[in-house]
């Protein structure tokens, strides 16, 4: 049965842990996120969901 990503909400998105969602670091393009400030969800591979 496959629940709801309690670490992403769903959305299959995490927020990034190096430029904590401003997509830059020290106004460089942050190079972990692409500067898009979201990561894919670790938790769920990004499909938003997981299997129980
Ligand atoms: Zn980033
Ligand atoms: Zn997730």
């Amino acid at each position: 049965m496959d629940h709801t990503c309690r670490n992403c909400g769903g959305s299959g998105k995490a927020t990034c842990p190096r430029c904590g969602g401003d997509g830059k670091i020290q106004g460089e393009t942050c190079y972990y996120c692409q500067g898009s400030g979201t990561i894919e969800c670790k938790a769920c591979d990004g499909s938003g969901k997981i299997e129980d």
